[in-house]
């Protein structure tokens, strides 16, 4: 029987990869190999790639800037499709922007300020694609993006291009509930006309706070656990005297406690025990049972 690399061979040629590490495709530098992975420049090359994949019965993942994972060592088995070049187009008409899912989120936030359109300045400095913020609901400073969006465009586990209104996408807090298997291609926000000036006063100052408060410079998945109801998760983890703890190469950020960073040579199972001896720790402490906000994906 023909295989599913053999079939992803005949399209995609030497794009297709094989046993493609995961570590070069994540902010936190880890994650073991993808059998297979293949960048898509089009929404017929996603279709194609998906219902190859389908019709193997093997999995399906699209990664994003992987700014929000946590890739097992072992990797991810079937297929990791990651939208290229052809998805990031930003496009502008009066206070509506249509956004390819591949755009990076900084970039959006970028023109809709030079624009002067208000409502996504809370977006500044948050890292990763369009596609990877919506499924996050991306957020901070109290905003977050559910309250911008008005469609989500994408293909459907059966190839289907389906749009989504805002209320079929179910945003929760860091969550969405969308159709299994759905991958983005095109995000459309609606923004309110604001005084250009003042918007970048705001992400300016924005930028300042991030900058003062989250490491730099070393790799990390933005904030590792959610924010518990009206409490903060770095406050409980500094509280049970989680800062700076170390396991191997990884380590919870001296800088703020609810990051954890890669010191060097860091593997997924070290972040996942520092994961876990955490919410045991502040749950006896504070009693609160953390829930981690970076996505545990592969084959653990
Ligand atoms: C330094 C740092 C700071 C951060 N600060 C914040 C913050 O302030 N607020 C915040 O909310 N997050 C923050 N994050 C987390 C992260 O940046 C966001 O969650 C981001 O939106 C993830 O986007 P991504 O493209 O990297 O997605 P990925 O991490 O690649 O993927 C996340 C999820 O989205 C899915 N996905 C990605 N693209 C698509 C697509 N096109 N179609 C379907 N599914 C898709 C993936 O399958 C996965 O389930 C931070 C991260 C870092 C490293």
């Amino acid at each position: 029987m023909i295989s599913l690399e053999q079939i992803l061979r005949e399209r995609f040629g030497e794009r297709l990869k094989v046993q493609a590490p995961l570590s070069e495709w994540t902010s936190f530098r880890i994650g073991g190999p993808a059998d297979l992975f293949v960048v898509v420049e089009s929404e017929d090359e996603l279709c194609a790639a998906k219902a190859a994949a389908r019709r193997a019965n093997a999995s399906c993942f699209c990664l994003g800037a992987g700014t929000n994972l946590l890739v097992s060592d072992r990797g991810m088995r079937g297929l990791v499709v990651h939208l290229g070049e052809g998805n990031k187009q930003i496009t502008i008409d009066g206070a509506r922007i249509f956004a390819g899912a591949a755009a990076q989120f900084g970039d959006l936030v970028a023109r809709a300020v030079e624009q002067g359109l208000e409502g996504l300045e809370f977006g500044e400095g948050i890292p990763g694609t369009v596609g990877g913020g919506l499924v996050m609901n991306a957020g901070a400073f109290g905003g977050e993006i559910a309250r911008v969006v008005t469609l989500v465009h994408g293909v459907t586990e059966t190839g289907e291009r389906r749009a989504l209104t805002n209320d079929e996408v179910k945003f929760a807090y860091r969550r969405t509930d969308l159709p299994p298997n759905f991958v983005i291609t095109r995000v459309d926000f609606e923004l309110q006309p604001g005084d250009r000036e003042q918007l970048q006063a705001r992400v300016a100052e924005l930028h300042e706070k991030r900058a003062a408060r989250q490491p730099r410079g070393v790799p990390n998945a933005g904030s590792i656990f959610k924010n518990p109801p009206g409490t903060f998760a770095g406050k409980l983890l500094e509280g049970a005297g989680l800062k700076g703890t170390r396991l191997g190469g990884a380590a919870f950020s001296d800088k703020h406690a609810n990051f954890i960073v890669n010191l060097g040579e860091a593997r997924a199972a070290e972040v996942w025990a520092l994961i876990e001896m955490a919410r045991d720790r502040v749950k006896q402490q504070s009693g609160v049972w953390l829930e981690p906000e970076v996505k545990l994906v592969g084959d653990w």
